[in-house]
């Protein structure tokens, strides 16, 4: 096993894949893709419906593997690692955040955050359930914490499936549209929540994201067309609504998405 230097949270090289394989319909849906994320970075990754985003983030996420080509996730080359390695590299590594919450709808807000944590350990403990409750602060959902999942709004929600992704404190955050089922205003607050939390802890987040008012909002974007890399540029203009970095040609994008972004 090739381990590289850590600054680097993801290194994907030549990166392909087949559904398929072996079969008279087997497709090649990623044709060569090769990026490098460093630690710290908050992406958007873009692109049309059938692009292969999902695929690629499956692939980076290690719940798939490539049939061409590397994935490195903090300096460990995973291609070679056994089952129970990689479930214990995506643990430790890896936040998933998707589209649909998939929280615990009986279970509160506490305890679906704690659930991770769960997992591991078998058993909740005070030091547990303290992380959990400074995990809903830093989403802004201390006075919810009590309530079950079900009875809070789908804003809060995702932003409950936001801190429960960071549970384990992972290098590197995935989000599959996770604002793709909220309104306006919701889906503002749980991007504010992810920039954040990028800000304070230093998180990497790789974010897919069909909106081009909120991939404006992220530091790079890369998009994804036909299973091609088509642009991987930084995002000068990135549009932080609560810091400092807002800028009027940044708000500006906010009402003209770039053409790139369609
Ligand atoms: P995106 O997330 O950009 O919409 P996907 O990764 O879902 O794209 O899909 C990329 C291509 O791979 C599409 O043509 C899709 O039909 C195909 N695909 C996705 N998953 C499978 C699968 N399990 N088996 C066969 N083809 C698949």
């Amino acid at each position: 096993m090739t381990v590289r230097a850590s600054v680097e949270t993801l290194r994907l090289e030549g990166v392909r894949k087949s559904y398929g394989v072996g079969t008279p319909v087997e497709t090649e849906v990623l044709h060569g893709i090769d990026v490098v994320i460093g630690s710290g970075e908050f992406t958007a990754l873009v692109g049309p419906s059938g692009g292969g985003k999902s695929t690629l983030l499956n692939l980076i996420g290690l719940l798939d593997q490539p049939t061409g080509g590397k994935v490195w996730i903090q300096g460990v080359e995973t291609e070679k690692l056994g089952d129970a390695e990689r479930t214990r590299l995506r643990g430790r590594s890896i936040g998933f955040v998707f589209q649909y919450h998939y929280l615990l709808p009986a279970f509160t807000a506490l305890e679906n955050v704690m659930m991770p944590m769960l997992a591991v350990r078998g058993f909740p403990d005070d030091a547990m359930r303290e992380r959990a409750a400074k995990l809903l602060d830093e989403v802004g959902l201390t006075p919810w914490r009590d309530y079950r999942a079900n009875d809070i709004s789908g804003g809060q929600q995702q932003r409950v499936a936001v801190a429960r992704s960071l549970a384990m404190k992972p290098a590197l955050v995935l989000a599959d549209e996770p604002t793709g089922n909220l309104d306006t205003n919701s889906a503002d607050g749980v991007f504010d929540v992810l920039r954040q939390v990028n800000e304070s802890s230093g998180t990497t987040f790789l974010i897919v994201t069909h909106d081009p008012r909120l991939a404006q909002r992220c530091d790079r974007i890369i998009e994804l067309v036909d299973g091609r890399l088509v642009a991987d540029r930084p995002n000068t203009n990135v549009v932080r609504r609560s810091g400092a970095a807002f800028s009027e040609a940044g708000a500006a994008r906010l009402v003209t998405p770039s053409p790139e972004l369609k």
